[in-house]
């Protein structure tokens, strides 16, 4: 197969775009796309960029990006404390920040809950994802604060968006999908640290692809709770209309993106956001998820 820009040997095929490209026009095509959306969510000389890494494919692209970029960045990782799992995924991303020379932060659910993940699930009856969004979402928020993060990048891809978009559709969660979009949450609040998502236009495979091309190595390893997830039904059903109809992802997405600015534009709350009446951080409901979970847990 032939670069459709230049006849050298190609190292990828889009069927989306209907076209091949070698190494050095699949970079181009890959970093223009993400260019393109920077400037629509983070402020180059003012933003200080907390970047949630995790050792997998997406965020080490992503924090390899906004370094190339330089955009002046602050990793961080949650371990979640997953056996066999997060422990072996930790190691790619200290390996990448120590070749950009960035200092890695790291917390923990053990030190900020008093538990890891495996041990909520055998104590608490709900599944894994749902404690683990929660609480890393929680935890984010609260170590790009403290760090004095403007704004914090999450390493989404195209798949994990029209994954989540579709999710909350069908559950009928109007709110949810008002607070996503290129910058997620409706209304602005000191206590809350903004989220952007520079790669939600790129494939999974595309992410793979680039970090195979740039030598950016990666843990392939899939979290052992993913299987049980509700996430992985819809990702085979999107999968499988996308082969039959390529772009049918992108056009998910777009349409989203319009229909956030509507249900922001509906649903804004009065009187701005709400705060946890236990630990006061950001909430949508009088007690926030992670306290609620906590009452259960401990
Ligand atoms: Fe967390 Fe579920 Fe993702 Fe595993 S699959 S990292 S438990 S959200």
């Amino acid at each position: 197969m032939k670069c459709s820009k230049c006849g050298a040997k190609a190292v990828a095929w889009l069927p989306a775009s209907n076209a091949a490209y070698c190494k050095k026009h699949f970079n181009y095509y890959y970093e223009r796309k993400v260019k393109r959306l920077l400037p629509k969510m983070l402020d180059q000389k003012k933003d200080v960029v907390g970047v949630g890494v995790s050792g997998g494919k997406d965020s080490l692209v992503m924090l390899w990006l906004l370094h190339k970029n330089r955009f002046n960045v602050v990793p961080i990782l949650v371990d979640e404390g997953i056996k066999g799992y997060r422990d072996k995924t930790i190691p790619y991303a200290e390996k990448l920040c120590r070749e950009l020379g960035l200092e890695l932060h790291k917390v923990s659910f053990r030190e900020e809950y008093g538990k890891t993940l495996d041990e909520m699930v055998k104590e608490g009856g709900r599944n894994a994802c749902s404690y683990c969004g929660v609480f890393r979402r929680d935890l984010l928020n609260k170590t790009a604060r403290r760090l004095g993060c403007t704004k914090l990048a999450i390493g989404h891809n195209l798949d994990d968006e029209v994954q989540s978009v579709l999710m909350n559709f069908f559950r009928g969660e109007l709110e949810r999908i008002a607070r996503g979009g290129p910058v997620t949450g409706i209304i602005e609040d000191p206590k809350f640290v903004p989220r952007v998502k520079p790669l939600r236009m790129c494939s999974e495979k595309e992410n793979v692809i680039y970090a195979l091309i740039n030598g950016i190595e990666y843990s392939d390893i899939e979290c052992p709770y993913a299987t049980t997830a509700y996430r992985g039904v819809v990702r085979d059903a999107v999968n499988m209309i996308e082969s039959r109809y390529p772009g049918t992802k992108i056009s998910i997405l777009r349409t989203s993106d319009r229909l956030v600015e509507i249900l922001r534009r509906e649903l804004k709350p009065e009187g701005g956001l709400r705060y946890c009446s236990e630990c006061g951080e950001p909430s949508a409901e009088k007690v926030c998820k992670a306290c609620q979970f906590r009452n259960e847990i401990f």
